[in-house]
């Protein structure tokens, strides 16, 4: 499909820039980093949106994540209906809290206890929180081009929009909050080793796959030197799996690695769609967290009726029928789709996936940190963006970020992205070359 008009969209973004900074309630939707302006959306059905111009869309972002069953699951919209009739919040205890907080324990055996909070980024915040008050520590590692939210004391060397926009240290953080925050370089052990040496570490955290340098896998090694050196040392083991979780596999990259963090952060698929994120981990942990323990954290809205009714749908649908080895295959399939036609057309690129997450790098060389997600030509990203854009399909809008397929994408819509014969007649994807 081409798409040749948005003036809706366009009235809309101007309008919205009088009232909102940006004209975006988040910088990664703005479009920075490919240039021109955010497209306005009306709609979503399964892995189609639909903009306020009524252009159709096939959509790998799921929202950054959250919709792996893809838009209006019927199942996801059954509940939120029926929590919403008898009343959206209570500020008390219901049962459905307790049933996704057993069911998060059931999928990922690490955690024993979990607290539900309404983003990631509260999420991060408070397993830090919870790091330092148990260890008695300060310092926490991160890892340059993780992103753990906005969270003051993680605002370094983040990624995401902080990459895009070239925001390593935003304006608003006093020194003293970062001065805790230890950044090393993703995949490498041997500072990881030092940097135990020198330091007492309260936790280190980390995404175990990166999604938001564009898609970073770890080195095995990377993984099992993690969880040697925080438990020699005493230190906290904290993954973010606000991407990962569930998405990865049912048990999120801890499953599909074998590995056991002591915390986990969770967010985007743990609440279906709404505003949830969740951190949990071992029970002797947990049980310092207020007001079972001393280490302060709270929400007005934490444990909201309608977001515990999406979470548990999702994750209930994603329990009776696990779609992780369709997703896995047509992941290959685009993976293998977009390699092919990018080598053709003798554009160097590298495709980093695990599953249904997935960048492809406009980079001659293989990406393990994000010292080499940099060298990425971002300038081409912008190009290939608008293009497939032109054609009806909806990528993240920076190259550092992944992207991301649902269960409700099928094979048909992954030949569509890959061959786009309606508009390019001899090689799949040929309007590649255009990019060199
Ligand atoms: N951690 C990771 C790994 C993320 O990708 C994000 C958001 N993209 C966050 C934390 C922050 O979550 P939120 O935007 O819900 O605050």
């Amino acid at each position: 499909m081409s798409i040749n008009k948005r003036p809706k969209s366009q009235a809309a973004f101007a309008r919205a820039c009088k009232a909102i900074p940006g004209g975006v309630n988040s910088p990664a939707r703005a479009f920075g980093g490919v240039g021109g302006q955010p497209i306005f959306m009306a709609r979503g059905q399964g892995p189609f949106l639909f903009d306020i111009d009524g252009n159709r869309y096939l959509d790998y972002v799921g929202s950054w994540g959250p919709l792996i069953l893809g838009h209006c699951h019927p199942r996801v919209v059954q509940a939120v209906n029926e929590a919403l009739a008898e009343g959206a919040t209570f500020g008390a205890p219901t049962e459905r809290e307790t049933q996704l907080a057993e069911l998060i324990g059931r999928l990922m055996p690490s955690i024993e206890m979990v607290r539900m909070v309404s983003s990631g980024t509260e999420a991060s915040m408070s397993a830090i929180r919870l790091a330092r008050g148990y260890t008695g520590r300060d310092i926490i590692v991160k890892f340059a081009g993780c992103y753990h939210g906005h969270v003051d004391s993680l605002l370094v060397a983040a990624g995401s929009s902080a990459t895009t926009l070239g925001v390593p240290n935003s304006p608003g953080v006093p020194r003293g909050c970062t001065t805790d925050t230890l950044v090393l370089s993703y995949n490498d052990v041997a500072a990881l080793e030092q940097a135990f040496k020198e330091h007492e570490i309260a936790g280190v955290i980390l995404e175990p796959v990166v999604g938001n340098m564009g898609l970073v896998k770890p080195s095995h090694e990377f993984l099992v030197q993690l969880r040697r050196l925080t438990h020699h040392h005493g230190a906290l083991l904290i993954y973010d799996e606000v991407m990962t979780g569930f998405r990865l596999a049912l048990g999120g990259a801890q499953e599909l690695f074998g590995q056991k963090p002591d915390l986990t952060v969770l967010g985007k698929i743990v609440g279906g769609g709404l505003p949830v994120g969740a951190y949990g981990g071992r029970a002797d942990i947990m049980a310092k967290v207020m007001p079972a323990g001393p280490v302060f954290q709270a929400g007005t809205l934490s444990g909201n009726p309608l977001a515990m009714a999406a979470g548990l749908a999702t994750l209930q649908e994603l329990r009776e029928h696990p779609p992780y080895e369709k997703l896995e295959k047509l992941g290959a399939k685009l993976a293998n789709g977009l390699g092919q036609a990018a080598h053709q057309a003798g554009v160097p690129h590298q495709i980093a996936r695990v599953g249904s997450m997935w960048t492809l790098f406009f980079n001659a060389n293989p990406v393990i940190d994000y010292e080499s997600a940099k060298k990425s030509d971002t300038a081409r990203f912008a190009r290939f963006f608008w293009a497939m854009m032109e054609r009806g399909i909806y990528l993240p809008c920076s190259q550092f970020e992944a992207a991301f397929i649902s269960a409700a994408h099928t094979d048909e819509h992954i030949n569509e992205t890959i061959n786009q014969r309606s508009v390019v007649k001899q090689l799949p994807f040929a309007f590649i070359q255009d990019l060199k």
